[in-house]
């Protein structure tokens, strides 16, 4: 039960505040650590009840990330993996939900006949054995453990007795306690508090818990004076008190914290060395496009859920990630479906350089997507749909060519005249919502000559997913005569994985979900290939306009 003595762990808890980058830290001190030549895996520890976030609206969550193996995980995922540059697996991403129906389908088995079930040490014990299981399945030398919420939430409380326990199972040598806090300015005296952060870490302590890192983050320097405070009642070191005044844009963090020293002294206290001297030359690179002056491309983002950027986080990285390669600074304009609806923004969906509507279920605001999509379609808009996105730029094709409003998805009418996306069939007979979806990855061939061929320039791709219903084979020849290429397909033929049109520029939909493939360094080809278009359809429009 006890993990390997031989694995190291970070344990990063968060004070004060939630929402203040304890995920972005922890990503980015994992990036670092890689690059001192160690292999890295992460875990979020989340203390809400669900099984996992994949049943929460994005309201309350954020994105749904989705990893290689089909689980549905919290976007901290999303950060981790893009930054640590690894993929991760079902086992980092726990809920009190997944600790707490295990013990107790182990209970009703029989297997603690006779005991007692407690939240100590049965709880506890299945959260390190789950802990545990990164290292296993990742080959991971260093784990990073992040406990969401801050300390003192009710429900967290069993997360971090399990990781007080773990110092003495593991050896102090073999862990790390990092606290991230925050420091609240008060604009009136024109000071940075740390008397939140001496609350948060007395808390910490109450449980057991005695930090080993402070990272104090602010939104202003912070003095000499303020991190000599919080080492003296924290009862750390000067070194080990890290300010981290928020970055100009996340891709900085990750050189922050090599710079701040936090990685040779995580090393230190694991007795571990570094193995090589980072190399920073692609990230700096990255950084400093970042913050250079670029041509200037407009994407409009049509979603319901548009005032949480958040609910888009993987699809906005991908976006400046293809724009940082690209050498373009895209703006992305959040336009509401359900406004769009309502006859709203037709002058912003003027002004965009792309289209792009991402995945959602459900049937508010779809009606607006349609009408954008429609609105790229005719006007040559450059234009990118995910998933859901794809979905309804064939429902807006068929209702071009079939001439009748009476086109739709099995979703959103069960009884339309024409189910263009229907369920797939092996969804028909599922009652559980949750984790039941087509998901994770899956192949995709792609047919020579199209613009998807062209972009990833190989015939075939892996690429994650997460949805239920497909386009419905019925049309498929009907569409393909009227101008509709199925570029992307199962190998076996049977499901429509991306869908693109002859007669435009760049219009293109995947069943699939290419933003959670994206990486800083690694754009995504079919990102990069639609901001291509929108610059050049950006270009043709200036020309028109000067002449
Ligand atoms: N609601 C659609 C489906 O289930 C699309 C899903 C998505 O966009 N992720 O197929």
């Amino acid at each position: 039960m006890t993990p390997s003595l031989s694995t190291k762990y970070i344990f990063f808890t968060g004070g004060v505040l939630s929402s203040v980058g304890k995920g972005l830290t922890a990503a980015a001190l994992g990036r670092v650590l890689k690059e001192h030549g160690y292999s890295v895996a992460a875990q979020k520890l989340d203390p809400y009840i669900n099984v996992d976030p994949g049943t929460m609206s994005p309201y309350q969550h954020g994105e749904v990330y989705v990893l290689d193996d089909g689980s549905e995980t919290d976007l901290d995922l999303g950060h981790y993996e893009r930054f640590i540059d690894t993929n991760l697996n079902r086992v980092c991403n726990i809920t009190t939900g997944q600790v707490y129906a295990d013990v107790i389908a182990k209970e009703r088995r029989g297997d603690y006949l006779g005991g007692t079930i407690q939240v100590i040490p049965h709880i506890t014990n299945e959260i390190k054995r789950r802990i545990g299981l990164v290292a296993k399945t990742l080959k991971a030398e260093i784990v990073i453990v992040e406990v969401g919420g801050t300390v003192g939430d009710i429900e967290s409380q069993p997360f971090l007795e399990a990781l007080r326990q773990m110092r003495s199972d593991v050896g102090r040598e073999n862990s790390v306690y990092v606290h991230v806090t925050w420091l609240p300015y008060i604009g009136a005296t024109g000071e940075l508090k740390t008397k939140p952060t001496q609350h948060s870490v007395r808390d910490l302590r109450s449980l057991g818990i005695t930090p080993d890192i402070i990272i104090a983050r602010s939104d202003y320097p912070v003095e000499e004076e303020l991190c000599q405070k919080i080492a003296l009642f924290s009862d750390v070191e000067r070194r080990a008190v890290i300010p981290m005044v928020t970055a100009r844009s996340i891709y900085e963090v990750p050189l922050l914290v090599d710079e701040s020293g936090m990685g040779t002294y995580v090393l230190e206290r694991l007795g571990l060395s570094s193995r090589q001297k980072p190399d920073w030359q692609a990230w700096r690179k990255l950084v400093s496009t970042v913050h250079a002056e670029k041509p200037h491309v407009k994407v409009a983002l049509v979603g319901k859920y548009v005032e949480l950027h958040d609910a888009y986080m993987s699809v906005r990285e991908a976006l400046y990630h293809a724009a940082l390669h690209l050498g373009l600074e895209v703006e992305i304009d959040w336009i509401h479906a359900v406004e769009v609806e309502k006859g709203k923004h037709k002058e912003r969906l003027q002004a965009a350089d792309g289209i792009l509507v991402p995945g959602g279920f459900g049937e508010r605001g779809i009606e607006g997507k349609v009408q954008a999509i429609r609105y790229a379609r005719e006007h040559k808009v450059p234009y990118l749909g995910l998933c859901l996105g794809m979905q309804l730029m064939t429902i807006e094709f068929g209702r071009h060519i079939l001439g009748t409003e009476d086109v739709n998805s099995t979703e959103f009418d069960r009884n339309t005249e024409h189910p263009v996306i229907d369920l797939m069939p092996d969804q028909r007979d599922i009652a559980d919502m949750g984790g039941t979806m087509r998901l994770g990855l899956y192949p995709c061939v792609l047919q020579e000559g199209s613009l998807a061929h062209a972009a990833y320039g190989k015939p075939m791709v892996q690429e994650r997913h997460r949805h239920r219903f497909e386009f419905n084979n019925a049309y498929r020849e009907q569409f393909e005569q009227a101008g509709m290429r199925f570029s992307g397909l199962s190998p076996d033929n049977r499901l429509v994985e991306i869908a693109e049109l002859h007669d435009h520029p760049f219009m293109l939909g995947t069943q699939f979900h290419p933003e959670f493939l994206s990486r800083p360094n690694r754009p995504h080809p079919l990102f990069v290939a639609f901001l291509k278009a929108t610059y050049r359809r950006n270009r043709q429009q200036e020309t028109e306009t000067e002449r």
